[in-house]
């Protein structure tokens, strides 16, 4: 596979927002079989119902006999700074059940990758969550026409189907992947009109925060030589 182990965990939104924020770096679970499976050095993608997501890296996990044990030693602040030692307590006993709670509690601590928003891709494009017109698809490649026009009257968006930040932080297998979709694409749209431009922005230049390829010809892109 491309890159490392990714784990889905849905939040309230109120938790959510402390991640969001940075205060919240310790999330807490029952050590269910799927949360045991977490590891240092995983990633987690926290995901709000209509608040999009946060990616963090796992940086430690620590097994408890319960609750109470865990709130002993772990910082209040980090776990849920909107309460009190009780106030933690309550609520997280108001989502998991005594049963539950008997396979134990996990402290996860994570690092926020808050830099990775906005996130359209991530968020509406590759969930399905807006239409969009696809051109190619393969395992690890989405390829589509925006529902907006970005730029020039031909527009094409190539993205990795996994979370990367840009092109600088693309593995090796994942390169070829894409520029495999691009090569293919930028000859089909050369094809068909003659030439294209493929443009993607790193850095302060670029807005989304997911590597993405754009292919644009005709009307409205940047002209680097003259037509004529
Ligand atoms: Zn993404």
């Amino acid at each position: 596979m491309h890159s490392r182990v990714v784990h889905h965990l849905h939040l309230l939104p109120e938790y959510f927002d402390l991640i969001r924020d940075g205060t919240k770096t310790v999330e807490v679970r029952v050590a269910s079989p799927s949360k045991l499976a977490i590891r240092p050095g995983h990633l987690i993608r926290f995901v709000s119902d209509g608040a999009g997501h946060v990616e963090a890296d796992v940086i430690r996990v620590t097994r408890y006999a319960d609750f109470p044990a865990l709130l002993d030693v772990e910082s209040l602040t980090a776990v849920n700074s909107r309460t009190d030692h009780a106030g933690a307590l309550r609520a997280l006993r108001r989502i998991y059940t005594p049963e539950r709670e008997q396979l134990g509690a996990l402290a996860i601590e994570f690092t926020p990758r808050t830099g990775d928003q906005p996130d359209w891709y991530c968020d509406q494009v590759i969930p399905g969550a807006v239409e969009v017109d696809v051109v190619l698809e393969t395992a690890a490649v989405l390829a589509f026409r925006p529902p907006v026009p970005g730029f020039g009257s031909e527009h094409i968006i190539v993205v990795p189907k996994e979370h990367v930040r840009s092109i600088l932080e693309l593995a090796p297998d994942l390169a070829a992947d894409m520029l495999s979709a691009v090569q293919t694409l930028a000859g089909a749209v050369t094809a068909q009109l003659g030439g294209c431009q493929v443009l993607t922005s790193v850095g302060d230049e670029q807005h989304n925060r997911h590597f993405h390829v754009h292919i644009a010809a005709g009307e409205g892109v940047a002209r680097f030589i003259t037509a004529d």
